[in-house]
């Protein structure tokens, strides 16, 4: 079941990512620690009282000092439209109304979608006159509150939240969920397509719980799997960041709802950047990672080709080396129904549960041949016990008498040695360290 989607859109400078910072729930911080991964962020999950809901900051993308501006900030808005359940739109208290105000509220007004206004930077107690410009954008209620501090945060959150529904999260959808993602033009439509073929059956969320987002069911061996849909049609853009935006969002919409992602490359192009963005995204949340070669058709070949690929991208992948890499076709269909099996793989060892007793009779003495270093002060570290908790993706508890003083490279050690002994092929694995003395 799909999360509700809160949109925040505003001016640049309005204050819309301190209020997605502060938005953001524990848990996402809790992944963030674990994973090392502090990269800007536009999307993650929060919780209210128990109802929980994901979040998008449309900030950042606008150009600045530019006559797109204006077409940037309409296309951002008209995104978080078509793709929110419920926006913020923010306004700065400080700066007062602006003209793009009047803009983006007469958007919102004719949208349709639920909407919340609000005015940022109200740091201390005012009276209600003090807002009396803001009131000229045309809606009876207005909150005001302090994203830096947090000022009146609650009662916004109460109203936002307050028919979103209680997802009782034991209740998922058992069907396997695959998002297809990269760049604009890897193929991933053509992907979605050739592996749909003719038969490409739709279906849509529960009802009340979201919007009516259309992803596809596909039949494979007699049982279903859910495609999540990234393509989607948007018509043509000037603006580069409004592209990118678009593109952004789907692509983390998408990580966020599926169980493996199999990020799409193109074999012209080779390993960029921005792919490393997306695999960061992936193992941010703990997904299954695939990494999916295609228009291998296009690639002239010997019989170490592909090997050679192989390791240019393994060389790249950095603690990300363990995901699968698979080469295919989409136009020619070449190994697309391997790459499911192998999502259907990823996704078991995704699951699997070692035994602590296992973990504690097969891991401890290879410690002991191997101990972690001692601390700066000169004290031992010791790892006393071993256990594997987490029911959607493997994270292992280490008990030791120093939790904040493993260094990362026996981490990595850890992880690497955890891996040789149990597989977690395409699974990114959350190595804690606990006190225990
Ligand atoms: P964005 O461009 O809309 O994402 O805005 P930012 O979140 O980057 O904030 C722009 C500036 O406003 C930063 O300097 C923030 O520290 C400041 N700011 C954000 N929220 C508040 C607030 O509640 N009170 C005050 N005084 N400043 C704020
Ligand atoms: P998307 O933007 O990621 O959905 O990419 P599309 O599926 O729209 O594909 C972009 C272009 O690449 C189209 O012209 C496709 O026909 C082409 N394409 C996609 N997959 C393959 C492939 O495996 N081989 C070749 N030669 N072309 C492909």
């Amino acid at each position: 079941m799909k999360l509700p989607l809160v949109a925040i859109v505003g001016r640049p400078n309005v204050g819309k990512s301190t209020l997605f910072n502060r938005l953001l729930g524990k848990r996402d911080a809790i992944v963030d620690d674990v994973s090392g991964v502090t990269r800007d962020r536009n999307y993650g999950e929060s919780d209210w009282s128990g109802k929980k809901f994901r979040l998008i900051d449309t900030g950042g993308y606008v150009p600045e000092s530019s006559d797109l501006f204006e077409s940037a900030i309409r296309e951002q808005v008209e995104t978080a439209i078509d793709e929110a359940d419920s926006i913020i739109f923010l306004l700065d208290f400080k700066a007062g109304l602006n003209p793009i105000d009047k803009i983006i509220a007469n958007m919102l007004r004719q949208s349709g979608k639920k909407y919340f206004v609000v005015i940022n930077k109200v740091d201390n107690e005012i009276q209600k006159q003090a807002l009396s410009e803001f009131y000229e954008i045309g809606v009876d209620k207005i909150y005001n509150i302090s994203a830096l501090s947090g000022r009146q945060l609650g009662d916004l959150l109460d109203d936002i939240t307050s028919d979103f529904p209680e997802i009782d999260e034991t209740l998922q959808d058992p069907r396997l969920k695959i998002a297809i993602v990269g760049r604009p033009n890897v193929g991933k439509s053509s992907l979605a397509n050739a592996l749909l073929g003719q038969e490409r059956s739709i279906v849509t969320d529960i009802p009340g719980t979201t919007r009516d987002s259309i992803d596809s069911i596909l039949k494979y061996y007699g049982e279903e799997i859910i495609l999540i849909d990234t393509a989607g049609l948007r018509k043509k853009s000037k603006v580069q960041e409004s592209i990118e935006f678009f593109s952004n969002i789907r692509t983390y919409k998408a990580i966020g709802e599926c169980d493996v992602a199999i990020v799409m490359i193109d074999a012209k192009l080779g390993f960029e950047s921005q792919d490393q963005k997306i695999i960061d995204e992936v193992i941010r949340w703990r997904k299954g990672l695939i990494i999916a070669v295609n228009k291998w058709d296009l690639i002239e070949k010997d019989q170490n080709t592909a090997l050679q690929f192989e390791r240019a991208i393994r060389n790249k992948l950095g603690t990300a080396d363990f995901a699968p890499i698979i080469f295919i076709s989409a136009l020619t269909k070449q190994r697309i129904f391997k790459l499911i099996e192998l999502s259907k793989q990823v996704e078991s060892e995704r699951k699997k549960k070692i035994p602590t007793s296992q973990l504690n009779d097969e891991i401890l003495p290879e410690i002991e041949k191997n101990p972690p270093p001692a601390t700066k002060t000169g004290r031992e570290v010791k790892i006393k016990y071993i256990t594997q908790v987490g029911t959607h993706y493997p994270i292992f508890l280490f008990f030791t008498n120093y939790p904040n003083q493993v260094a990362d490279h026996y981490k990595r050690f850890l992880e690497n040695l955890l891996r040789r002994k149990y597989g977690f092929e395409g699974v990114p694995l959350t190595l804690s360290f606990k006190s225990k003395s």
